[in-house]
């Protein structure tokens, strides 16, 4: 199930607006307690404070109204991306607390989030080169009863079919991009460093996509969500289809666009 964006858009404003409540209480309290306070430099120095506090949850507010405007206009502005950006990156953790709060479990806020990034790298509308496309998979995509030893070199893998793995070397043959297959963050972001690419076509469960979105911005980040047929970590599963538009829309974007505004599905003969 695909889980809407504007979820996490939602718990975006919500924050905003539960941290505003919280220091204009703060403020309030601060000068009631200062109101006979006759140093004139605590004043100064308070007044200060909240001014940079409004400006800093100004550009917030203009952050999300950015972000809003982009998905809702489909259409890329670069300066309100960077706004967003920041808001999302100042909002994130009061965002997951408050949606926790309310009853929403963190994975489905997370999936929100990553539709959002998802949407957002998409109306950048990037032409990428084949071999600046990485793949990036999790170990746990591996079938658990392999021998060899893939996240050394994804080319270990003798593609028995057991497993997704096989497939998405027949994507790297096709397309000519780059696979890498990681264990964990740490990994991931070595494989990042290594091949340096201009786009990354990440696959990962909620938490550790959304960790790797972060921490690799402004990188261009289209996620996709494992399956998990046998648990967490084990034997997982991905849509192939999905790996697959993922890698045409950096590619083809242009093309990708025209035909989604002329309400056709899009023509690239997918393989699988
Ligand atoms: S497809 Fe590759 S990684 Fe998967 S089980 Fe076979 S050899 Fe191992």
């Amino acid at each position: 199930m695909r889980i809407k964006k504007r979820l996490f858009i939602g718990l975006l404003i919500l924050s905003l607006v539960f941290i505003t409540a919280v220091l204009a209480g703060g403020w309030y309290l601060g000068w009631y307690l200062m109101a006979n306070n006759e140093i004139l430099f605590n004043r100064i120095l308070l007044a200060l404070g909240i001014f940079t506090l409004v400006i800093i949850l100004l550009l917030i507010a203009l952050g999300i109204v950015g972000l809003v405007l982009i998905i809702w206009r489909g259409r890329n502005q670069s300066l309100l991306q960077r706004l967003g950006l920041m808001a999302v990156n100042a909002l994130f953790p009061i965002a997951l607390a408050l949606g926790s709060r309310l009853g929403v479990k963190q994975a489905t806020i997370k999936a929100s989030f990553i539709e959002m990034n998802n949407q957002l790298v998409r109306l950048r509308g990037l032409v990428v080169k084949p071999d600046k496309i990485l793949i990036l998979a999790p170990h746990c995509l591996q079938w658990s009863g392999c021998p060899h030893k893939i996240t050394i070199d994804a080319n270990n893998c003798r593609r028995c079919g057991k497993c997704p793995i096989h497939n998405l070397h027949y994507l790297v043959d096709k397309y000519g991009v780059a696979l890498a297959v990681a264990t964990g963050g740490t990994l991931a972001r070595h494989f990042v460093k290594q091949y340096h690419p201009q786009a990354v076509v990440a696959i990962a469960c909620e938490r550790d996509l959304t960790s790797g979105i972060q921490d690799t911005q402004p990188l261009a980040v289209l996620g996709i969500l494992n399956e998990r047929p046998n648990g967490p970590c084990l034997d997982t599963q991905v849509n192939l289809k999905r790996v697959e538009e993922a890698i045409q829309f950096f590619l083809y974007p242009r093309m990708i666009k025209e035909s989604q505004m002329q309400g056709e599905s899009w023509h690239v003969e997918s393989s699988i």
